[in-house]
C-alpha cells in the first residue's frame, strides 16, 4: 500500500487500446467543458474525448454516454438518479470522516455539494490508495444505487455511495456527487423531451457522438478529407444520428447500432419500433386566424379539434400487447389500464402492429360529452385499478405513425389518416378520430374553431396535408403544425408554461401563505432556471392555501447556482424547481431587470406584463418547461401580428 498525501493525487486521464475507460479521464472531459462556455469548444472536448473511447474501448461507449447525459437507461424506463441531499450529506461526512454538521454548514456556504465533497476528499488523509475507478464500474454502481429499494434501502445507498467515494480522486469526487443529485451541470444534460433539432445545445451528446463515429471511421479507413469535406461529413452524421434518435430514443439500441453499422449503416439497423416511444411531433402557436392562412398560402392544410387532455402515445406490439406513452416518453401503461381492455375493440382484423398518436380526455360518460383537463389531472398516475376509475376518458387518434411493421413517418398526414381510418374503427364513448375539417378561408375556419370551443376544446390544430412538411417530423416544434387556441386569440398567441422557482411571504390577510410567486423558464443549455415574472393576483384563499401545501415542503434554505435572478431582489424564498404552472400575459417586454432569454432579442432579458395564472401543468417537469428561445419567439411576434384576424374571434 501507498500512503497518499492529504491532497488526493490527480488521477490518471489515460489508458491503453483495449482497457476499461478510466473515470477519471471522463471526468477530465467533464471538467474542461465546465470551464467554458462557447458551445464549439464543448463540442470538440466531448468528441475529442468519444473518439479515443471508441478507438480504445468501444465496448465502454454506451456507458460513457450515459454518464455524460446523467441517466442509466432510456426516458421512457424511468430509472432515475437524484439522491436527496440528506443523504448525499450523510454519505460525505461518514466517507470523509466529518461531522453532518460541518457538511451541512459548508454546504450552506457555498451551495454546491459536489465542491463540499471535493473539498472534504482533499482535507482527508487517506491512507490506502484503493483502484482506479472505471467508466463502466462507476455506471454499474449508479445503477445499483438507483436500483435499491425496500427494507433499509436508504441504509444500503448509503453504504454503495461510500464505498464509491472512497475510491474517488481529485474531481472524480465533485462529478460523482453531481451525478448522484441527478444534476451535473455542465450543459450536456440532454432533455429528449424537447426537439432535438430546434436547439443545437440540447443535442449536444447525440451530436459529438456523431461526429466521434465519423472521425473514428475515416481515421479506421484512412480517409484524408479536406476540410470542406470533413465538415460535410460531419453534420451528415449529426443529421443522421438526431433523426434516428428521435424516432427511437434509446442509446441502449442507437449506440451499438452505431458501432456495429457505422453512421450510414444506421437508418437501416434502428427504426421506429413498437414498444419504443419516439419523441411527439409539436405545434407552433399563432394568434390569429390570418396568420395561419398566410403561413400555409398556397398549400393543402387540414383543422383538427384541439382537444383539452394529455397526449397518448399508443402502441400496439406484434405480440398484441398495448403500451401507453406520455408526451415526455413516459411509461403511462398502468395510468390508463382501461385502454389494454378497450383498444382490442378498436382495431379491425387487417391491423397487427401499430403505433397512434392521440389525446386521452376526460368524458362525461352520462351526458357524453368532454370534460376539462382538470378532471382528467385528478386521476391517479400510478397503481391504477381498473375497477377504481372513476374519471373515464376518451380517446382521439389523430395520426398513424406505424402500421403493420410499416414506418409511416415519410408519408404525407392525408395518407397517414387514410390508413388511421381503415385500420381502427370508432367505439362510441371510448375512442374515436379527431375532428377534422379541410376548411380554408376564414370564415370557414372560424366557424370550425367557435364549434370546437363549443364542443369542450382548447381550440384548433391546423396541419399539412400534403407536400413538403406534411410527414411526420418527431421530436420537431414544427411550422406545419399550427395551434390556434381560442382564448389566446388577443393575447400573446399561446400560454407559457412556467416554474415556481420562489415565493415571497404573505402579509395582512395572506400571513399563512405565500402572497406572491416568482416564475422562470428553463434553459438547457446553461442549466438555469431564468426569472421572467411574479405573480401575486387572481388567487382565490383556497388556491393559495393549495399552493403553500404544495410548495412549502420545496422550500429551499438558500438560493441555488441554477438559479438566475438577473438583477431582480429575488423571493422571501427559494423552492425547489418542480412545480410548473400555465401562465397567460397580457404582452412580452423587455426588461433591464429579469434574465429570461436574456441575449436572445438584445441585451435585456424579457419579462411578462401582468401575467395570470391559467392552471398547474403536472403533466410537465420544469426541465420541459418554455424554452427561452420560445419566449423570444413570442416577443418578436408581437410586432409581426398584432390582434388581426383574432378579432374575429369570439373570446376576442
Ligand atoms: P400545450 O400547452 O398547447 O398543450 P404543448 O407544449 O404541450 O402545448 P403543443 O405542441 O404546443 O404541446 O400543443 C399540441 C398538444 O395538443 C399536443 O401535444 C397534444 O397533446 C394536444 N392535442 C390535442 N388535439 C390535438 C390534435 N388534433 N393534434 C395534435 N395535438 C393535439
Amino acid at each position: 500500500f501507498t500512503k497518499s498525501s492529504s491532497k488526493p493525487d490527480k488521477a490518471q486521464t489515460s489508458w491503453k487500446k483495449g482497457e476499461p475507460v478510466p473515470y477519471a479521464a471522463l471526468t477530465a472531459t467533464f471538467s474542461k467543458i465546465a470551464a467554458t462556455t462557447k458551445r464549439l469548444e464543448i463540442s470538440a472536448y466531448l468528441t475529442h474525448f468519444l473518439v479515443e473511447v471508441i478507438e480504445k474501448t468501444p465496448e465502454d461507449l454506451l456507458k460513457t454516454v450515459y454518464l455524460c447525459i446523467n441517466r442509466l437507461a432510456p426516458e421512457y424506463e424511468s430509472l432515475e438518479l437524484g439522491i436527496g441531499e440528506s443523504l448525499l450529506m450523510k454519505a460525505i461526512g461518514e466517507s470523509c470522516g466529518r461531522t453532518l454538521a460541518q457538511v451541512k454548514a459548508e454546504y450552506k456556504k457555498i451551495g454546491d455539494l459536489g465542491e463540499v465533497a471535493f473539498n472534504s476528499r482533499t482535507r482527508q488523509k487517506t491512507l490506502f490508495k484503493s483502484k482506479p475507478l472505471v467508466v463502466r464500474g462507476v455506471f454499474d454502481e449508479l445503477k445499483k444505487v438507483a436500483k435499491t429499494s425496500g427494507k433499509d434501502s436508504q441504509g444500503r445507498k448509503v453504504g454503495l455511495i461510500k464505498s464509491l467515494l472512497a475510491k474517488c480522486e481529485g474531481e472524480e469526487t465533485k462529478f460523482l456527487i453531481r451525478s448522484l443529485e441527478g444534476k451535473l451541470r455542465i450543459g450536456l444534460a440532454e432533455k429528449t423531451n424537447r426537439s432535438l433539432r430546434e436547439n443545437g445545445a440540447l443535442a449536444q451528446v447525440l451530436v459529438s457522438l456523431a461526429h466521434a463515429a465519423v472521425t473514428a471511421e475515416a481515421n479506421a479507413s484512412g480517409k484524408k478529407w479536406s476540410r470542406e469535406k470533413l465538415s460535410a461529413h460531419l453534420e451528415e452524421g449529426a443529421e443522421i444520428v438526431k433523426s434516428v434518435f428521435s424516432e427511437i430514443p434509446s442509446y441502449d439500441l442507437v449506440v451499438p447500432a452505431l458501432l456495429d453499422k457505422g453512421v450510414n449503416g444506421l437508418q437501416d439497423a434502428c427504426q421506429l419500433t413498437p414498444g419504443i416511444p419516439l419523441k411527439p411531433m409539436l405545434a407552433k402557436p399563432t394568434k390569429a386566424i390570418s396568420e395561419v392562412l398566410d403561413r400555409f398560402e398556397g398549400k393543402e392544410f387540414t383543422c383538427e379539434y384541439k382537444y383539452d387532455g394529455e397526449r397518448a402515445q399508443i402502441h400496439r406490439l406484434e405480440d398484441g400487447s398495448i403500451r401507453v406513452f406520455s408526451r415526455n416518453s413516459e411509461d403511462m401503461t398502468v395510468k390508463y389500464p382501461e385502454f389494454v381492455t378497450q383498444l382490442p375493440r378498436c382495431i379491425k382484423d387487417n391491423t397487427t402492429s401499430f403505433v397512434i398518436d392521440a389525446e386521452a380526455v376526460a368524458w362525461d360518460t352520462e351526458e357524453k360529452r368532454l370534460l376539462e383537463f382538470q378532471k382528467l389531472s385528478t386521476r391517479k398516475r400510478k397503481d391504477v385499478k381498473a375497477e377504481d376509475i372513476k374519471v373515464k376518458v376518451h380517446l382521439f387518434a389523430f395520426d398513424l405513425l406505424y402500421l403493420n411493421g410499416q414506418s409511416l413517418l415519410e408519408k404525407n398526414l392525408r395518407e397517414r389518416r387514410e390508413l388511421l381510418r381503415e385500420h381502427l374503427q370508432p367505439v362510441e364513448g371510448e375512442f374515436a378520430f379527431a375532428q377534422s375539417d379541410d376548411a380554408s378561408t376564414v370564415e370557414d375556419i372560424q366557424t370550425f374553431l367557435d364549434r370546437s370551443i363549443k364542443d369542450g376544446c382548447e381550440g384548433l390544430m391546423v396541419k399539412m396535408l400534403e407536400g413538403e412538411g406534411a410527414s411526420y417530423e418527431p421530436s420537431r416544434r414544427s411550422i406545419h403544425w399550427l395551434k390556434l387556441k381560442k382564448d389566446y386569440l388577443q393575447g400573446v398567441g399561446d400560454s407559457f408554461d412556467l416554474v415556481v422557482v420562489g415565493g415571497d411571504y404573505g402579509k395582512g390577510k395572506r400571513t399563512n401563505v405565500y402572497g406572491a410567486f416568482h416564475l422562470a423558464c428553463y434553459d438547457a443549455e446553461s442549466g438555469t432556471y431564468q426569472l421572467i415574472c411574479k405573480i401575486g393576483t387572481g388567487f382565490s384563499d383556497e388556491a393559495l392555501k393549495q399552493h403553500w401545501d404544495t410548495l412549502k415542503p420545496l422550500e429551499l434554505a438558500q438560493k441555488k447556482a441554477y438559479y438566475d435572478i438577473g438583477t431582480a431582489k429575488g423571493p422571501d424564498v427559494y423552492f425547489e424547481p418542480k412545480v410548473v404552472w400555465e401562465v397567460l400575459a397580457a404582452d412580452l417586454s423587455l426588461s433591464p431587470i429579469y434574465s429570461a432569454a436574456k441575449g436572445l432579442c438584445g441585451d435585456r432579458g424579457i419579462s411578462l406584463r401582468f401575467p395570470r395564472f391559467i392552471r398547474i401543468r403536472d403533466d410537465k417537469d420544469p426541465e420541459s418547461s418554455t424554452e427561452p428561445e420560445q419566449i423570444a419567439e413570442a416577443y418578436r411576434r408581437q410586432g409581426i401580428h398584432t390582434a388581426g384576424g383574432g378579432k374575429k374571434g369570439k373570446g376576442g
